[in-house]
């Protein structure tokens, strides 16, 4: 992380800083500099030489969420049906407590065994600058700024599993397997992997429309409200295929 700062000449001596970070609004993960006014967030612009170098609506409007009042700070536990609303401040002791325990109980339930068939954290939703989601993957020009769909790999995990940048591999979940090619960075942490989402449409090319990430996810465990999957709960595997 990098702080620039200067004093501002005006008598209100504002303090102006620039802190390279990441943007943590949604899954993305857009690289970012956040620009601060009094240590207060002022704007966030995008990081040049990031791969996705972009700040989507969301990201323009960060201080707003930042800042809103309504914005969670503490966590809270249903105090009423599920649905109903109703929500009660407990601790972070109680809170890691009770989820630490619930996650006792679904081992026990369950099993580990998922574990060592697919023992990596399954990403997905980073926004690409050439389509936006599963459109304009039919567009040529734009298709030329990424032809295939990635997944991104930590530079350990493709070793261990005799994989290279570039080559063909599945990502496997427990629902099915999806072909990718492989990006190896360190842009994603060892142990979990980023799938690139927004394959599947019937107008777009082949190596776009066979991917499909979607078929990796859970559709009977997403959000509610939102219809959004749970994805960070989702494990996976990558291998190497023998296909071109
Ligand atoms: S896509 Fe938008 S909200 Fe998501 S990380 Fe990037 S800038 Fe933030």
């Amino acid at each position: 992380m990098g702080i620039d700062s200067q004093q501002q000449p005006d008598s209100r001596k504002a303090e102006t800083q620039t802190i390279v970070s990441m943007c943590g609004i949604c899954p993305g993960g857009c690289g970012v500099r956040a620009h601060l006014v009094n240590g207060q967030l002022d704007r966030i612009t995008p990081l040049e030489d990031h791969p996705r170098g972009i700040v989507c609506t969301r990201g323009v409007h960060s201080r707003e969420i930042v800042y809103s009042p309504d914005r969670l700070k503490h966590p809270l536990k249903r105090a009423g049906a599920k649905g109903e609303g109703r929500f009660a401040r407990i601790s972070w002791d109680q809170a890691l407590d009770e989820i630490a325990q619930r996650l006792k109980e679904i081992k026990a339930r369950y099993g580990p065994e998922l574990l060592p068939e697919f023992p990596l954290v399954f990403n997905s939703g980073a926004r690409l600058q050439s389509a936006f989601r599963s459109q304009h993957l039919n567009i040529p020009g734009l298709l030329k700024m990424q032809p295939e769909p990635n997944v991104l790999i930590n530079p350990q995990d493709a070793e261990a599993r005799g994989i290279s940048d570039g080559d063909r591999v599945y990502v496997k979940s427990l629902r099915g397997q999806v072909p990718f090619r492989a990006k190896v960075t360190e842009w994603v942490v060892p142990g979990s992997v980023e799938v690139n989402v927004g394959g599947g449409g019937p107008l777009q090319p082949e190596a776009w429309r066979e991917a499909n990430a979607n078929y990796l996810t859970d559709m009977d465990n997403r959000d509610p409200i939102s219809g959004f999957p749970v994805l960070k709960a989702l494990l996976c595997e990558v291998q190497k295929v023998d296909i071109p």
